[in-house]
Order: C-alpha cells, then sequence, then structure tokens
C-alpha cells in the first residue's frame, strides 16, 4: 500500500534520515516515534517532497512517487498534514473545508461536507464559525478534515496532539481511529506522545537520529520496557 524504502535526506551536513524502511497497511494506523531531532518531521517532509531524498523510494498503491513534485501527490492518493494546524483564519469551516477538496486523488470527487460533518459532529456545530474562533482541537479537526476532502489512500499526519489538553487528544485519537476504518484509509502517524500514539495504533516505528531502531506491532513496542525508556518517554 505505502512503502518506504532505505530512504534518506540531509540538511547540508546534517544526515536527518539514514536508510528509513517501512511499510504502513490500508485500514491501519502506523505511528512513526521518537525523542526530538529523530527525524520524523523530516520522513514526512521527504515523502511529500518538501525536502529532496538523497536515496531511497517511496511507493504508493504500487507507483514509485519518490521525487514527484509536491503539488501532483494529492492526485496520487497521498494527503499530509504538517505540523502547526495551519488554516485560513478569516475563512469559515466550510469554506477551509472546500479548499481541501479543490485538488483530490485522480477520478474522485471531493468527500461530501456533510460526510466530514458525520465524521466530525463538533465541525457541523461550527460550520459557519470563522476559522480564527475556533479551539485548538477543533482546528486539528479541521486540518484532519480539509485532508480528507481531497479524498486520499495515504494520509501523514504530523504531531496533531502537540500542544492540546489530554482530554482533547484522546478525542481526536479515538476519531481518527474510527476514520481508518470507516474510510479504509491507511495513517501514518508521527507522534512525540508515543504512549497515546500507540493506544490507538497498530504498528509503531521507532526512529532515533534518523534510523529505525525498531519496527513492531504497536501492543509489543508498549509492552517493551527497555525500548519505552530509551526513546520513548514513558
Ligand atoms: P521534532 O519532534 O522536534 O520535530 P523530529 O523527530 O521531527 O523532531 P526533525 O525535525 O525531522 O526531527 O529533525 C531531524 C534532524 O534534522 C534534527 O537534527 C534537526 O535539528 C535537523 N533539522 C530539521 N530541520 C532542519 C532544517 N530546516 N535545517 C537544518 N537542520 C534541520
Amino acid at each position: 500500500m505505502f512503502a518506504v524504502e532505505d530512504l534518506s535526506a540531509a540538511y547540508g551536513p546534517v544526515k536527518a534520515l539514514n536508510g528509513v524502511t517501512f511499510t504502513a497497511s490500508r485500514g491501519q494506523v502506523t505511528a512513526v516515534l521518537g525523542a526530538n531531532g529523530a527525524g520524523k518531521t523530516t520522513l514526512l517532509r521527504t515523502v511529500s517532497g518538501l525536502v529532496k531524498s538523497s536515496k531511497g523510494s517511496v511507493t504508493l498503491n504500487g507507483k514509485d512517487i519518490t521525487r514527484t513534485a509536491t503539488e501532483k501527490l494529492t492526485s496520487y492518493g497521498l494527503s499530509h498534514v504538517p505540523e502547526g494546524r495551519g488554516v485560513i483564519a478569516e475563512l469559515t469551516v466550510t469554506e477551509n473545508l472546500r479548499l481541501g477538496g479543490l485538488h483530490r486523488a485522480t477520478g474522485s470527487e471531493p468527500m461530501p461536507i456533510e460526510r466530514v460533518f458525520e465524521l466530525f459532529p463538533r465541525l457541523g456545530e461550527r460550520r459557519e464559525a470563522t476559522a480564527h474562533m475556533l479551539s485548538g482541537g477543533e482546528r486539528q479537526m479541521l486540518v484532519i478534515g480539509r485532508a480528507l476532502m481531497a479524498r486520499p489512500s495515504v494520509l501523514l499526519l504530523d504531531e496533531p496532539s502537540l500542544g492540546l489538553a489530554p482530554r482533547v487528544v484522546a478525542q481526536i485519537f479515538d476519531l481518527l481511529r474510527g476514520l481508518v476504518q470507516t474510510e479504509e484509509l491507511t495513517v501514518v502517524l508521527v507522534e512525540q506522545n508515543a504512549r497515546s500514539a500507540l493506544s490507538i495504533a497498530d504498528h509503531g516505528v521507532v526512529l532515533n537520529l534518523g534510523k529505525v531502531v525498531a519496527s513492531a506491532p504497536a501492543a509489543e513496542l508498549a509492552a517493551d520496557e527497555q525500548l519505552r525508556h530509551a526513546y520513548l518517554g514513558f
């Protein structure tokens, strides 16, 4: 479904990714975990072509998308929700969602907005609110909903829990879990909040200094005390 093979990237002399290999399956959440600076964001940015890879490949639905121009990737079914919950603050929730449907997977219609509101009822209640009025959790739902409008088969999510209260994180992660199943998505979830991410993930990949140090079913990683202490911070 989605495969990263021997992917490497650098910022000048800093080797941020060093031969990363993993696969992610349809209908599953694959959590990419690791400490600050482990290379998680760089991994997503390299997959999306925002950072140029120096080696390796990325395959999506059997198609090699390595070095495909970033703006073409939505047409292949890849959507990337970066860190920071960037929305157009002056537009309403509905207008922001519509923008997400403008460039979408080839041959598909945008997700009906009402479907987004079914998946995220809170967004439905706030549909006419301008985005700058939203709470952090609502904004996070909005950026995920906007990405879904493009009908992706693979959704890359960078640190959706950052700065949110634990109760809100639990709510977002629950929604994400449901979404993966009903929409048959492949989700690659980058998180520093390893405990919460592993609680909803099927599989986990742990990065350290740009390399994969563990890749296993989420429950197995969560049960590995040594690994948790060394790399996951819980
Ligand atoms: P965080 O959770 O803090 O974002 P991360 O695991 O996502 O960490 P990256 O942001 O991918 O890690 O950083 C990996 C390495 O690349 C780090 O050593 C970081 O300092 C370096 N790095 C990241 N972005 C740049 C950049 N634009 N220029 C130079 N070095 C960078």
